[in-house]
């Protein structure tokens, strides 16, 4: 079998580490050809030493290299992924950065890869429309990670040629789901990041409990399947078992199920259209006993019903919608507003960004800067 090289992009990160423990577990499959982090040097050095990249590199630069990972090639600076694939040139691209960070990256990687692999939700929701179309353009296909599109992604091989009516993305309902209204307002980084089901980066952890995770994956969905909003749906299913579904025209619905552990569908995605067993554990359905779901509760999270809006206002509102987002989520990690600011400045933010149309990916980053420099200045008014 021919090795597929692959660059993990946040190979540091909660994605990046477990797409690393499949290139462990089948290293006759996969080689890890390009490893590239922020800032974490030190846990990307013992990468570099373990997978023995041909490039890596870091958004920051360290103070030095040690002597053991000088013999690949080093890039720093925050360019850094996207020059990163241009040296290495892997067969894929897991792109796993977090944030609009990562969008150059996806966007170099259709140029330079076969494949890309796309946990970063955020590149879509941001330049969704123009990097599908060059995807389209230049035959790259693109495979989903987030468990939802990987689960819509499966249930679609049994489509045969039938038209989907309604796509439903499943909602674990993060950490806050049962909470009283007045006790989110002020739920604090730690009861937050205290995910019932999955265990996940910061940034994430923080988007699923105010649910807005669940409004960036309605449009990253938009977008994969080419689904109008309408025939998008999101139903609350606090086990995280089923982790999407879809439905045809006769009601028939297909739900694709496997125990929450993001492996299932980064390997998936990695070694598409085969799947990789790494040890997985059985559903053990008698044990399970049943199966709930429950509408979202829009008064106690707002922010889904804001996605919905950005997504059908279209243009540059999805980006100043996520830019927003990321200021708030970043303030509110730092401590420096409460939970319940978040979506508060989401909402004022996007009622004072002008929303522009978008012709190519700096059309992107301008509005997404404009929108962080609104958030920033509403953030502030209000610490102040
Ligand atoms: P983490 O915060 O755990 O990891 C982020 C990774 O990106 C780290 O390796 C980080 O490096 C790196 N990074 C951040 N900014 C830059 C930059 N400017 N240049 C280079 N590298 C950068 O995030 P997750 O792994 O949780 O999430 C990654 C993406 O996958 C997000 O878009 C998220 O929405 C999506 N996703 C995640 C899921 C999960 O289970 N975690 C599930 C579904 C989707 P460093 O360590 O140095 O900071
Ligand atoms: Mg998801």
């Amino acid at each position: 079998m021919n090795k597929r090289t692959i660059a993990v992009l946040g190979a540091t990160g909660s994605i990046g580490t477990q797409a690393l423990d499949l290139v462990r577990r089948y290293p006759e499959q996969f080689e890890a050809s390009c490893l590239v982090a922020h800032s974490s040097a030190e846990k990307l050095f013992s990468l570099v030493r373990e997978f023995r990249p041909r490039v890596a590199a870091l958004a920051v630069e360290p103070e030095s290299l040690p002597e053991d990972v000088r013999f690949c090639e080093w890039i720093f600076g925050e360019d850094c992924a996207v020059r990163a694939l241009e040296a290495a040139k892997p067969m894929d691209a897991l792109c796993a950065i977090v944030g609009i960070a990562g969008l150059d990256a996806v966007w170099t990687a259709l140029d330079v890869c076969e494949r890309v692999l796309l946990a970063n939700k955020e590149a879509l929701v941001t330049g969704g429309r123009l990097v599908m179309e060059k995807a389209a353009r230049l035959g790259r296909p693109m495979l989903p990670v987030d468990s939802e599109h990987s689960a819509i992604f499966q249930c679609l091989q049994a489509r045969q040629g039938n038209p989907v009516r309604r796509l439903i993305l499943t909602a674990s309902g993060g950490a806050l789901r049962t909470w009283p209204a007045e006790a989110i307002r002020t739920a604090t980084v730690r009861d937050v990041l205290a995910h019932p089901t999955w265990r996940m980066g910061g940034k994430i952890t923080v988007d699923c409990a105010t649910m807005l995770n669940k409004g960036l994956e309605v449009i990253e969905a938009h977008h994969l399947f080419a689904m109008p909003p309408e025939k998008i749906d999101v139903v609350v299913h606090p086990q995280s078992v089923i982790h999407s579904m879809i439905e045809f025209e006769d009601g028939a619905v297909l739900a694709q199920m496997a125990r929450p552990d993001m492996r299932g569908p980064i390997g998936y995605a990695m070694a598409y259209p085969s799947r990789l067993p790494y040890g997985a554990e059985p559903l053990d359905f008698a044990q399970l006993g049943k199966l709930t779901f429950e509408a979202p509760d829009t008064g106690r999270f707002p922010s889904l019903a804001m996605a919905y809006a950005a997504l059908r206002t279209g243009g540059s509102a999805p980006v100043a919608l996520n830019g927003a987002n990321e200021t708030a989520v970043a303030a509110f990690l730092r401590e420096e507003i409460p939970f319940g600011r978040i979506s508060e400045v989401i909402e004022e933010t996007l009622n004072l960004c002008p929303v522009r149309g978008i012709a190519g990916i700096g059309d992107v980053h301008a509005a997404d800067a404009q929108s962080r420099a609104i958030a920033e200045k509403i953030i502030r008014r209000r610490s102040c």
